[in-house]
């Protein structure tokens, strides 16, 4: 059987299997919005096999691809390229469906309750957009699909102070990082900033003026942050004149328009060359040597999360970037089942939550923050050198005024998890504790307590819970596990095989500082410079 006849006869498979086990008609179109377009065939050779297409895959395919090489991307999440019923390819934010969440029966909500109820809602399982992947004591949400975390995420893009970038890469030359590298990914990402005289008067951007008002009375920094937003579009959807999307308070499940995704920039660029193709709904499951290539295992999915097939192909090189978790999960089972024994005793080490906690406040009557509010966040509350925490005054998109500040902090949380691997469940655990929050708590409470202490306001207790004030269960930003310069060499290579390289967020080692993909796009762009002037 010739390899396109193969792959036609395993998408025919995955569509009329998603018919049968479908729960109607919209789940039928939208397996087939599923289809990879030129999946990898069984038994396929190629000379570099890229695990992901979040930041640090795209900057490494289309890096490799000017250099003339062939790339083969392999996603376990779908294309996300084509509309479903309602003429929309991404739901919005109040009304999560079936294309919300990956492979779960009921929506889990980051903010779980309002007013105390708890506003998480059944929907029918499928491959969709945002994973809360469960660990015991922590929920790591992450982007599935082509563009990774750039489908998900609010977009903001932060190059940490200079000063802080001893402690969130050691190994790494600052001065080449702001002198070429932050310079380059900014650029490719298509950051840009918000317009300050809009942003003074627009109503969308009341609830960040609030925030604003607050952090100065206490005397607090306040600094508005680049985002890859296109912040012509959102004053374009403000004044009515385009469909909306972060002005109607799209974020999480995607953006259907505005966000210059990975899809707009790395990825366009890297498809533009010829040379780079994406097999969505492929799971890579095991990497081994085989000569002087590697075999590579990987899973065929139906958007019922059900497998369709599994092929195995040979890869010259292969590049990890299936993100801090998906990483350190592939590597910290293949070392320990044996199909990679060489790689070193630092694989699963120093996993951290980049210091994630949400809270929220209750403003006085007199100081509401917006019915209207864009979801794209603008700016920060910087208390990191006296207090350790950066806080993102985020928004609270409702559509109804809320009298709520809210605010993703990121804290200098000390606290490195390790994955490792439990042979009785196969299944590779994270042994962080719920109780390690309590250091993150504690500095985002430096600035919060006072900011309530100044305004004479409280904390929201309703918005995680029933009389929970913290959003300590979870993290937007899993950073490590396959450290740099430790589970690998400087520039990213695996230790113990040549060929094998980690390139995303598994190599900065548990916090950025602030918002982490600005970093791990520079790094990538640095490590994969000299994997190309040397290895290749
Ligand atoms: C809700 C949310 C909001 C965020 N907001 C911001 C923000 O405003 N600013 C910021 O800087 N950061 C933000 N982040 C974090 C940011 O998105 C991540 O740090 C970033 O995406 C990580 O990049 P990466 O290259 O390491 O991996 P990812 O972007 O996670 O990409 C990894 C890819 O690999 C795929 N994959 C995993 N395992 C496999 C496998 N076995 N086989 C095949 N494919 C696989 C995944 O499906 C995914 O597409 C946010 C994250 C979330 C979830």
């Amino acid at each position: 059987m010739t390899k396109t006849s193969l792959s036609h006869n395993v998408l025919g498979q995955v569509s009329r299997r998603s018919f049968i086990v479908g729960t109607g008609s919209i789940i039928a179109t939208a397996a087939l919005a599923g289809r990879a377009a030129a999946a990898i065939g069984d038994g396929a050779h190629v000379p570099v096999l890229v695990i992901g297409t979040g930041y640090g895959g795209s900057v490494a395919a289309l890096r490799l691809a000017q250099a003339g090489v062939n790339v083969q991307m392999v996603e376990m999440g779908m294309a996300w390229d084509t509309p479903g019923t309602d003429g929309k390819i991404f739901a919005n934010t109040k009304s999560p469906d079936y294309r919300s969440y990956w492979l779960r029966t009921r929506t889990k909500q980051p903010i779980s309750n309002f007013l105390g109820f708890p506003i998480d809602k059944d929907i029918p399982k499928y491959t969709g957009i945002l994973d809360a992947e469960e660990f015991s004591g922590i929920m790591v949400y992450q982007g599935r699909g082509v563009g990774g975390g750039s489908l998900v995420n609010g977009g903001m893009a932060v190059t940490p102070k200079r000063e802080n970038f001893g402690a969130i890469l050691p190994s790494v030359s600052a001065d080449e990082m702001y002198g070429t590298y932050y310079p380059r990914a900014n650029t490719e990402l298509g950051v840009n900033n918000v317009d300050t005289a809009w942003w003074e008067t627009v109503d969308c951007y009341q609830y960040a003026r609030v925030g604003r008002k607050h952090a100065q009375r206490s005397g607090f920094a306040f600094t508005l942050v680049p985002n890859v937003y296109d912040m012509n579009y959102m004053k374009q959807e403000s004044a009515g004149t385009v469909p909306k999307s972060a002005v109607d308070g799209e974020i999480l499940y995607g953006n259907n328009y505005g966000k210059k995704s990975l899809q707009k920039t790395y990825l366009a660029k890297a498809k533009a060359t010829g040379r780079v193709t994406i097999s969505t709904l492929h799971r890579v499951t095991s990497v081994t040597p085989a000569g002087s290539s590697y075999s590579v295992v990987i899973e065929q999915l139906n958007t019922d999360g059900s497998v369709a097939a599994t092929k195995t192909v040979l890869a010259d090189k292969v590049f990890f970037a299936a993100g801090s978790v998906g990483t350190s999960k592939l590597l910290t089972k293949l070392k320990a089942t044996g199909a990679l024994p060489n790689l070193n005793g630092e694989i699963g080490k120093g996993w951290g939550d980049n210091g994630n906690v949400m809270v929220g406040r209750a403003n006085h009557i007199w100081d509401p923050t917006g019915s209207v509010q864009t979801s794209i966040p603008t700016a920060g509350i910087d208390n990191w050198a006296a207090g350790g925490a950066f806080a993102e005054v985020a928004p609270l998109p409702t559509g109804i005024e809320t009298w709520a500040s809210f605010y993703l902090s990121i804290t200098k949380n000390p606290n490195r998890a390790q994955f490792s691997w439990n042979p009785s469940t196969n299944t590779v655990d994270l042994n962080w504790q719920t109780a390690w929050k309590q250091a993150g708590i504690d500095m985002a409470k430096t600035i919060f307590d006072k900011i309530n202490s100044t305004e004479g306001t409280i904390y929201r207790t309703d918005l995680f819970g029933a009389y929970k004030t913290w959003g300590d269960h979870l993290t937007y930003h899993p950073l490590g596990g396959v450290v740099l310069n430790k589970a690998t060499d400087n520039y990213g290579r695996l230790a113990g095989y040549s060929g094998l390289y980690a390139i995303d967020g598994s190599l900065v080692p548990g916090n950025t500082s602030v918002n982490p993909f600005v970093t791990i796009t520079a790094l990538a762009e640095r490590n994969i410079e000299k994997i190309i002037a040397t290895d290749l």
